[in-house]
């Protein structure tokens, strides 16, 4: 039987399903806890986070007025780590080809009614410069796993490619990457080739389930899958990215395994993980998410985020498309500090729009259909800051080092302002008319907040030269 060992580089030691079972009973029998809970949230606002088995009592707390706490501690942290900027990126679907055989997801090796497309470097030529036209900088990567169609080989073309392509005033400044769990020399070449995060969703830290929904090809392995991040750590990836697919397993079991791999990586690694996302399931091509029985409601997954919040305050939290708007609004406030917004999941979506009636290549459904100017608008219409910005990863300021700067709130001083001159960009290249009337004086009033002058009047100079001398790429 495998003991729970945080520092241990085997998966069901550092995932341990008995130390799992034990955190939940644990957070079962405290969930009304008065004296306990207080403690807890008393500990997270000193910001150094919570273990698994304290953040799992406070998910599972009881307690109305102890839930209100907690979200209003999430709230802060979210603004004392992060202020009211919001980072924003697109994916992009390289190949839908598969040899997977995932049951939730429609590019399953078995599925016959989904187009299966690759996209040719002239094809991501196209799509990129439809996504700089969007206006968007960074980008997540997305394939399915396929070593004939989709090779490492492939990704690194295609990387090189996206950042080749300066279109206009345009370009992608940071590449995310999200493919299958894959070898530590592939991590290494990833890593060479400039990528930023490596983002791999756990799916279900549930050993049994995950089998079950993994019935074939590599992804089987679920060993493999979950050591996955210590590789790309050992291939010199240091800022990674985890997930767990909501409504596969049960929530509070996923919850629990999710912050056991962040401690594992702090431990192992020294640095936790740089991004936490929190997809929920979606219907898809010949996916029904009926046929899942661990959905969760729009409550559990705010609390699940304002946990996630208060439990590894340095992480970013990445929201998608898959989510409304209604949703997205609350849970920006709660911890989420980045969105996609335009988002096409088909292979080859940014460049032509599929026509009605014809069978998509889509992942699954996008809930929040809005275009990027749209979401732009309405997230400063908030109060919030939409940042384009890519500077920490090209400053060198990854891994330990970002996370120095953000653990220290050292990350308001160079990203506020590197977030307005991002927005700037996007407000004299790509937003609409009135999106830019509402950008202006956002800038305006959020330039009265940087505390130095020095740096305020160096903003305020390089603002003017990106309207009036079309400069670029400003940065702190
Ligand atoms: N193929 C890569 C892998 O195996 O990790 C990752 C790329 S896949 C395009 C990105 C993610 O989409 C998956 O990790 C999964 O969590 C998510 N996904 C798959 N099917 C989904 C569905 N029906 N609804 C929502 N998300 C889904």
């Amino acid at each position: 039987m495998y003991k729970y060992n945080p520092a241990s580089k085997i998966a069901e030691e550092f995932i341990n399903h008995e130390e799992i079972l034990e955190t939940l009973q644990y957070a079962e029998d405290n969930k009304n806890n008065e004296q306990l809970i207080a403690r807890l949230i008393e500990k997270a606002k000193l910001c150094k986070g919570l273990s698994h088995r304290e953040a799992s009592v406070l998910l599972a707390c009881e307690i109305e007025e102890k839930n209100q706490e907690i979200y209003e501690l999430a709230a802060k942290i979210k603004q004392d780590f992060y202020g009211n900027r919001i980072v924003m990126f697109a994916p992009l679907y390289l190949s839908n080809y598969c040899v997977n055989g995932c049951t939730y997801c429609p590019y399953h090796a078995k599925n016959k009614t989904i187009p299966r497309k690759k996209l040719s470097q002239e094809e991501v030529r196209k799509e990129v410069i439809a996504l700089q036209d969007l206006g968007h900088k960074r980008l997540a990567l997305e394939a399915g796993e396929d070593p004939k169609n989709n090779p490492i080989e492939y990704i690194l073309e295609c990387i090189d490619t996206i950042y080749s392509i300066k279109h206009r005033n345009g370009e992608i400044r940071r590449v995310n990457v999200n493919i299958a769990a894959t070898t530590v020399e592939n991590y290494r070449k990833l890593k060479d080739a400039g990528i930023g995060t490596y983002i791999l969703f756990q799916e279900t830290y549930h050993k049994e389930s995950y089998l079950e929904l993994h019935p074939t090809g590599p992804k089987h392995d679920y060993a493999y899958h979950t050591e996955a991040m210590d590789r790309a750590m050992e291939g010199g990836i240091d800022d990674v990215g985890l997930g767990v697919l909501f409504g596969l397993d049960k929530y509070r079991y996923e919850f629990a395994g999710l912050l056991m791999h962040a401690e594992h990586l702090e431990t192992v690694w020294g640095v936790g993980p740089h991004t936490i996302s929190v997809p929920r399931l979606r219907n898809a091509d010949d996916i029904d998410i009926n046929a899942f029985t661990n959905g969760i409601s729009d409550d559990i997954f705010a609390k699940i985020i304002a946990c996630i919040r208060i439990a590894v305050p340095y992480t970013g939290m990445i929201i998608s498309t898959r989510e409304s708007k209604e949703c997205r609004e609350k849970v920006l406030k709660l911890g989420v500090s980045q969105i996609s917004g335009g988002s096409k999941t088909s292979v080859g979506g940014y460049a032509e729009t599929e026509s009605e009636g014809e069978m998509g290549s889509e992942q699954f459904e996008v809930s929040d259909t809005r275009t990027l100017d749209e979401v732009v608008k309405w997230l400063m219409e908030m109060g919030y800051v939409p940042s384009f910005c890519t500077a920490c990863y090209r400053e060198g300021r990854t891994g330990d080092r970002f996370m120095q700067l953000c653990k220290s709130g050292q990350i308001q001083n160079c990203c506020h302002p590197n977030a307005l001159m991002t927005l700037k960009e996007y407000l004299t290249d790509y937003a609409s008319k009135e999106t830019k009337q509402v950008g202006e004086q956002l800038i305006e009033k959020e330039l009265q907040t940087i505390p130095k002058e020095k740096v305020r009047k160096i903003v305020i100079e390089n603002l003017r030269a990106i309207e009036e001398d079309n400069r670029r790429d400003f940065r702190f």
